[in-house]
């Protein structure tokens, strides 16, 4: 295998790992996988935490390394790399859209930090209706809140981490 395509499935192998939040994102969709090195035999991953002190980082850790031994690929370093910031602009295409088809709203491209105050529209994931409104600052972790949309009665979680 040439090291082009080496470092493509190890890029697959590791983005694949889902996020444990919300399981119907890879760490790929999240935009949490940075960069794979190859150095000769030795891989070193770069993943950028969603939010400081997301626990969930040391388990994605853990499964990247898990997923590439169990590839073949050895054991790779896994640095965590705080800069830049991760943001929901991250986020690729193929997740937001995840994201809405599995009931969460998607985060607004650039929201700032205006989502944690709830001085912004979020759409319905369900019926697209803008008449929503925040039930609770923290849903089911504490990256999502809850809100209810007004037009067809759903609750719904809003991914607001940024
Ligand atoms: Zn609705």
């Amino acid at each position: 295998m040439s090291e082009a395509a080496r470092r493509a499935e190890i890029w697959r192998v590791a983005g694949a790992v889902c996020d444990p939040e919300i399981p119907v994102l890879t760490i790929a969709d999240m935009g949490v996988l940075r960069a794979v090195r190859l150095n000769g035999d030795a891989v070193e991953i770069d993943i950028t935490p969603t939010y400081s002190g997301c626990p969930a980082m040391n388990m994605i850790a853990l499964e990247i390394e898990t997923a590439l031994e169990g590839a073949g690929f050895g054991r790779p370093k896994v640095n965590l790399v705080l800069a830049p910031a991760w943001t929901t602009d991250f986020l690729t295409a193929e997740g937001r859209e995840k994201l809405r088809a599995y009931g969460i709203a998607p985060p607004r491209k650039a929201a700032g930090r205006r989502g944690l105050f709830g001085q912004e529209q979020v759409p319905c994931p369900r019926c697209g209706s803008v008449l929503t409104e925040e039930i609770a600052p923290f849903g089911s972790t504490s990256c999502k809140a809850l809100w209810r949309c007004q037009s067809c009665r759903e609750p719904f979680d809003y991914f607001k981490c940024h």
